[in-house]
């Protein structure tokens, strides 16, 4: 089922999804049991395409849970939505990693075009032409869905390292080109986690008998997965990425958009319902740029999961504000489409570190420098985010003080 890039298919899942994300999806949730055609999965979500394109917050998110769940029974789903929020903190304090993921992505798909046994290998891959069964099956999954399963996402990323020995950077980018859910940071970082990166020296390893058990559920039965590498060393790198200070920006106030001011949406931020903007746009921009995902082709799905969210969001924000909009193509100078409107203050949805950063911040930095932007970020990454100083652990064990900080109680 090919989910509908709007805020209320988001709601929708959401209400369809919360009487599973207490204990069930706890004890359920680790189980691939294959794209559903009618249907969503049962046991997981499937909310993050919409959580990536901002069309649902994390906030809203969370409070829905508590409020249908106790927090014990809720935690295992309310630690996975910090798990993306941990990420995203993450990369702030250590953008170089994605500098380097990209130079090193361009590099290794040079590398290719001038090795033709490196290319047979990688064209087998991305096809699932590799003989072994689950991750053929999962290579074309994502393809023709949109979307992986997370322990999928874990087998296939370890089988594409250890085993198939490719490039960490070109699998990445093969996930980031056609996940509706492809995410910079999430993304990036679950496959330095898997290689032995991120944790360094720790690495994740598939195994057969693993896979068997835990996609038993399939509708074609449990996939097999032969002659996996049992006994790989992890990845190594010679860069250590130091952390450099966050630098956010303060709770946005009524005053600082108290003349017009244009509103922009774009690939992480495409609805204005999770802002909370404190004053009326008088005019909406829409930027979506989920081309600049790579340099390869990006695949319809991903596509048009990230410009339907933006068109979308586009036209309900004019319709919730009564503004015109106006859309932002990829090469055409911002600051003319401002002039036209008469509107010299933009209102920017925080871009965190990623292609869409990427592809509009020599546009963007003008208008920061001399004071006419002003950066909207939510409450709970802005709580969050110092936390993300290095493992997981240190966001988990504020949990429960960042939610009661934010307020995210699950009563009404
Ligand atoms: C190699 C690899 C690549 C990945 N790439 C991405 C990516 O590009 N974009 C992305 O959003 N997630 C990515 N993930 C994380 C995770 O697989 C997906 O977020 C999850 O599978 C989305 O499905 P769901 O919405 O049904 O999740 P649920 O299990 O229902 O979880 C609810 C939400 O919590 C968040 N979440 C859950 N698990 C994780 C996790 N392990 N890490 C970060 N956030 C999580 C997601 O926002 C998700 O929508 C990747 C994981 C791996 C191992």
């Amino acid at each position: 089922m090919t989910p509908e890039p709007t805020r209320e298919a988001a709601l929708a899942r959401l209400a369809a999804f919360l009487p599973a994300a207490g204990r069930r999806y706890a004890e359920t949730r680790n189980a691939d049991d294959g794209p559903r055609d009618n249907a969503g999965r049962s046991n997981v979500s499937e909310l993050s395409p919409w959580l990536h394109t901002g069309l649902i917050g994390e906030p809203e998110v969370l409070a829905a849970v508590l409020a249908a769940h106790s927090p014990r029974a809720a935690e295992k789903f309310i630690a996975e939505v910090f798990w993306r929020i941990y990420f995203k903190g993450y990369l702030e304090q250590r953008p170089a990693i994605w500098a380097d993921y990209v130079t090193g992505r361009d590099g290794a798909l040079a590398a290719m075009e001038r090795n033709a046994g490196l290319r047979t290998a990688y064209t087998q891959a991305v096809e699932g032409r590799t003989g072994i069964e689950a991750f053929d099956v999962w290579a074309q999954e994502l393809a023709r869905t949109g979307y992986l399963h997370n322990h999928a996402r874990m087998w296939f990323a370890s089988i594409w390292i250890f085993t198939l020995k490719l490039d960490w950077r070109l699998g990445a980018d093969f996930f980031l080109r056609h996940l509706m859910d492809g995410d910079a940071a999430s993304n990036t970082l679950s496959w330095r986690w898997v290689a032995g990166l991120h944790t360094k020296g720790k690495h994740y390893l598939a195994r057969a008998d693993n896979i068997a058990r835990y996609t038993a559920g399939r509708p074609g039965g449990p996939l097999t997965a032969e002659r996996l590498a049992d006994d790989a060393d992890p990845l190594t790198e010679p860069q250590d990425y130091g952390r450099q200070p966050l630098d956010l920006p303060r709770p946005v106030l009524p005053a600082d958009l108290a003349q017009p001011f244009a509103l922009l949406l774009h690939d992480e931020a495409a609805h204005h319902a999770p802002l909370a903007l404190p004053a009326a746009p008088a005019l909406v921009i829409g930027a979506a740029r989920p081309e600049a995902r790579s340099p390869a082709a990006v695949g319809a799905l991903a596509q048009g999961f990230a410009t339907g969210a933006v068109a979308g969001g586009m036209a309900e924000a004019a319709a919730a504000f009564g503004c015109p909009t106006a859309e932002w193509c990829s090469g055409e100078p911002l600051a003319a489409l401002l002039a036209q409107a008469g509107v010299s203050r933009i209102a920017v949805p925080y871009l965190p570190t990623g292609w869409t950063r990427d592809a509009l911040r020599a546009d963007l930095a003008p208008l920061e420098a001399d004071g006419r932007a002003v950066t909207l970020l939510g409450d709970l990454d802005r709580a969050t985010w110092p936390h993300a100083k290095a493992g997981f652990f240190g966001v988990a064990k504020a949990i429960d003080s960042l939610l009661a900080e934010c307020g995210i109680t699950g009563s009404a």
